[in-house]
This record gives structure tokens, C-alpha cells and sequence, in this order.
């Protein structure tokens, strides 16, 4: 059974200060959370901040992530973050290709690759969280199967099926970001259900212990619908990953799921 993962990710918002309440909020938090040794919870602050995070999450079971790397081991690249700093510095996790990266940055499927790649070789010390989805314009003109096709088959390319053996993937429609706007379960499900047959034309084992995330406007108000779809494993926060009590109550739908 895959263990579910709620992630959230704080973009750029946050001080020093708030990093340490939310982190011990959560942490807190979920020592009330009956069932919360049944899920995973991971935190993507700033890069500036991982590595006070990095200290304030060693006592506790919250996992830490970054936002983003470069896929270059180290050299002259102004004002990137390598993989083995993340790693050095506690990173378990980190995000690749979110659709703010690829609209704003300009972030391409075959950059994505490989920094996806990068995790790969080493041995997924990082473990990479593949976030995909499509536009609305897309989903309009009903080429949302084919975007997502196009952004898994990028990676699938460089890396093989073998590359998704410890990755998870985070299936999130670019019009439902920080929209307030949710994919219903149906859309969802059709869409993770779309992502994990595409794996299993590659292999069943993979696809079936591949953890695919939903991002898009979870909160604790739909979280636990969304949630109990077959094919959605955990969630992708943005906004409501900022309050230790939303973020909570989005995990509490997760413990639901883990006891049933
Ligand atoms: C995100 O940025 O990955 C995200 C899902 O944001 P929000 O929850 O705010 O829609």
C-alpha cells in the first residue's frame, strides 16, 4: 500500500521567525493527530531557510524539501543550489519543474529531465517530486492526456522507468494553483489514474508503488475527497500549507484515510 505524502510548499513567503512556528506547529500538531505514523509530511520552505529548517525538523517525523536545484554537481553557475548541498544540508525532498518554474523561469520539459536525472544519479539521496499538469487552455481543448504524456515522457526519455522507482510525482492543473479553484475528484482521479497506467505500460511494480500527488487549491475543506480518490496518494500545498492549523487539518484528512 503507498503511504500517503502531504506536502507543502511555501514558495517564497516566510521569515525566520515563521519558520520556526509553522515547523513547530506542525510538529506539535501532529503529536495530536491520531494515525499520523500512517502518512508522510514533508515542508519545502525558501532555500534561504532550509538550514534552520533543516535543524528544526531533525527531532521530529516532518521530512524537509527544497523548491527547486540545479542539475550541475557544482561549478560556475551564479546563484544556483546544487543536489549534494541539498543533501548536505538534510533535504530529503525536492520539487522539479513546478508550473511557476516552467511559466515564470521559463523552465523546460528537457531541463526538468535532468535535474530529475541528477537525482537519479545520486542514487535518489534526493528524492525529486515530478510536478506536472496542464493550462487551462489546454484542458479546454482537451489535450490534457497529451500534456501530461509530453512532460512524463521528457523524463521517461533520459531516465528510463528505472528513474521513477523512488520518485513521486505531483499531478497539478496550472489553473487550480492558488486559484481557489480545485480540480474536482473525478478530474483528479481521471488524471493520476491517466499518469499511473502511462507508468505501467513500463512497469506495473513501479507504477503501482509511484506516490502521485494532487496539487491545486487542497485544502482542509476538500482535502479528504480528494484524498480518498483511488490513485491520489497525498497532496501538493500551497496556500494552505502557510498556517500550521490548515496545513493540520489537511493532514488529519490523510490520518482518516491511513485508519480506514
Ligand atoms: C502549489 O503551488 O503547488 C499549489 C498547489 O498551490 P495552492 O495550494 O495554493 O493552489
Amino acid at each position: 500500500m503507498r503511504r500517503q505524502l502531504i506536502a507543502g510548499n511555501w514558495k517564497m513567503h516566510g521569515s525566520k521567525e515563521m519558520t520556526s512556528e509553522l515547523i513547530n506547529g506542525i510538529a506539535n500538531g501532529l503529536g495530536h493527530v491520531s494515525g499520523a505514523n500512517n502518512f508522510d509530511v514533508l515542508v519545502c520552505p525558501s532555500s534561504v531557510y532550509l538550514s534552520i529548517a533543516s535543524g528544526l525538523v531533525s527531532e521530529t517525523s516532518v521530512k524537509l524539501g527544497a523548491q527547486n536545484v540545479n542539475a550541475n554537481e557544482q561549478g560556475a553557475f551564479t546563484g544556483e543550489i546544487s543536489l549534494p548541498m541539498l543533501a548536505e544540508i538534510g533535504c530529503q525532498y525536492v520539487l522539479l519543474g513546478h508550473s511557476e518554474r516552467r511559466e515564470l523561469f521559463g523552465e523546460t520539459n528537457g531541463q526538468v529531465a535532468e535535474k530529475f536525472s541528477a537525482c537519479v544519479a545520486l542514487d535518489f539521496t534526493v528524492t525529486p517530486v515530478l510536478c506536472i499538469g496542464e493550462t487551462l487552455e489546454q484542458r479546454q481543448q482537451e489535450r490534457t492526456n497529451a500534456v501530461l504524456s509530453e512532460q512524463l515522457d521528457a523524463v521517461l526519455e533520459v531516465t528510463g522507468i528505472a528513474g521513477f522507482a523512488k520518485a513521486v510525482i505531483a499531478y497539478e492543473p496550472v489553473w487550480a494553483i492558488g486559484t481557489g479553484e480545485t480540480a474536482t475528484p473525478e478530474q483528479a482521479q481521471n488524471a493520476h489514474e491517466f499518469i499511473r497506467n502511462k507508468l505501467a505500460e513500463h512497469d506495473q511494480d513501479i507504477a503501482q508503488q509511484t506516490r502521485i500527488l494532487y496539487g491545486g487549491s487542497m485544502k482542509p475543506t476538500n482535502a479528504l475527497e480528494l484524498l480518498s480518490q483511488a490513485d491520489i496518494d497525498g497532496g501538493l500545498i500551497g496556500g494552505a500549507s502557510l498556517q500550521a492549523e490548515s496545513f493540520l487539518g489537511i493532514c488529519k484528512a490523510a490520518a482518516q484515510i491511513g485508519i480506514a
